[in-house]
């Protein structure tokens, strides 16, 4: 019996509720995953005692010299899985990176431009809810409503209008490869930096299985709880350090600084203080986890998978932005179904199937309500689940959405969902 029971037992059922949940439905949520238990293990570890402000033999605490070999381990595994020159493990999750890359690069008022909200780019890249949208002057561009991918002669017009200071590319609903050589040239054109935010591809990308922006951008960050299967957090990552020579002199020195101690400093003291060093070893496990050979596999079967679901769904005639995936990520419009994302999600979640409802391009309905739905397939692979399973996945999404305010057909699928569950455990072995 987990000890836990003893000690707290309203928090011991709560725990074992979300295990039930995680073990027994269908994870869907393109941005979740589940970790290792090693992963989890250090994310429970001791090391959430220490604080540990400052950088591996550069902190503002005595005791660190065991937490500042985690944090090292993690900064060189990041840099071999990505061929990474600098990296940064602190950040607390991808916006706290994506604010000290701002922080780094920008001034405030000065202009950003990012793939607009409802068009698969995220609440970071210049939303007005947004730090990003309230310091900064946002200006965004959009998918063609044709193609539903990004239109690089609307991005180089727009860029060309709006003389960005920093271009964004990534986010958080595109379902094809982020061409980072092509915002690249338009980044050269207009004399901007060029940001990539690979929060949702990483994984992907460090298996080899979605193009590197690493030689094309000046600074990246990334979640890594997301395809790279690791705690939740952020981290930053350059190609090539290179010096600072737009200006941002240190005060004191005069010295002309190398952008890897502005973009350091950025986050901590600038958006951060204490490291989550405890986090900081979880990271260090899935990056050594991303390292091995079999996370190839793993990628490679997330994009398999996702591109299996997309054209079982293309038969029964749903309408797939961009007309497929190029990776784990497929958003549907639903509009000639007849039901809005909102209506969707709740029938789905009843049955078991967990996604979140998605502003779909040139959507008119609002966000709480949407015309789309977003899943994806890393959690669901990460089970072990391959084609013949997203097969039955399909049907079962297609027999929801044909039949969503019926609770008796609900109640059945999630009963068929919870047998083909069990078969694929997560945790209980
Ligand atoms: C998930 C995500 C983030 C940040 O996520 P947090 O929830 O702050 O960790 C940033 N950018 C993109 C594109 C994302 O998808």
């Amino acid at each position: 019996m987990n000890p836990l029971l003893n000690q707290d037992p309203k928090l011991y059922n709560i725990l074992e509720s979300e295990i039930d949940r995680e073990e027994t439905t269908l994870e869907l949520i393109a941005s979740e995953n589940f970790t290792s238990e090693l992963v989890m293990k250090l994310a429970g570890s001791v090391m959430t005692n220490k604080y540990a402000e400052g950088y591996p033999g550069k902190r503002y605490y005595g005791g660190c010299e065991f937490v500042d070999q985690a944090e090292n381990l993690a900064r060189d595994r990041l840099k071999k899985l990505f061929g990474a020159q600098y990296t940064n493990v602190q950040p607390h999750s991808g916006s706290q990176a994506n604010m000290a890359a701002f922080l780094t690069f920008l001034n405030p008022a000065d202009t950003i431009l990012g793939l607009d909200l409802a068009h698969g780019g995220h609440l970071t890249h210049g939303s007005p809810v947004n730090f990003s949208g309230q310091i900064y002057n946002a200006a965004s561009y959009q998918v063609n409503k044709d193609t539903g991918r990004v239109d690089f002669n609307e991005v180089l017009k727009i860029a060309k209008e709006t003389k960005p200071k920093l271009i964004i590319c990534g986010g958080s609903a595109y379902p094809r490869h982020i061409e980072f050589e092509k915002y690249r040239e338009i980044a050269d054109t207009v004399n901007a930096f060029l940001m990539a935010d690979i929060a949702h591809p990483s994984g992907l990308i460090a298996a080899g299985c979605h193009p590197s922006p690493m030689a094309f951008c000046d600074v990246i960050t990334s979640t890594t709880h997301k395809t790279l299967r690791g705690p939740r957090g952020g981290i930053i990552m350059m190609g090539k350090d290179f010096e600072n020579t737009w200006g941002k002199v240190a005060p004191k020195s005069g010295r002309v600084k190398m952008v890897s101690e502005l973009l350091d400093t950025a986050v901590m003291p600038g958006v951060q203080g204490g490291p989550l060093m405890h986090i900081i070893a979880a990271k260090a496990a899935a990056f050594g986890e991303a390292l091995e050979p079999d996370f190839i596999d793993y990628a490679e079967s997330i994009i398999i998978n996702a591109k299996s679901i997309a054209e079982e769904l293309k038969t029964l005639d749903y309408n797939l932005i961009s007309g497929g995936t190029d990776t784990h990520v497929i958003l549907i419009d639903l509009t000639n179904k007849n039901i809005t994302g909102k209506t969707a999600e709740l029938a789905l979640g009843k049955a078991g199937i967990t996604v979140n409802k998605n502003m779909v391009p040139f959507d008119t309905k609002s966000p709480f309500v949407t015309s789309g739905i977003r899943i994806g397939t890393p959690a669901i692979t990460t089970r072990g689940m391959g084609v013949p399973e997203m097969k039955i996945i399909v049907k079962w999404i297609d027999e929801v959405i044909d039949n969503f305010e019926d609770d008796k057909i609900l109640s059945r699928i999630k009963s068929e969902i919870n047998n083909l569950c069990i078969e694929f455990p997560v945790y209980r072995h």
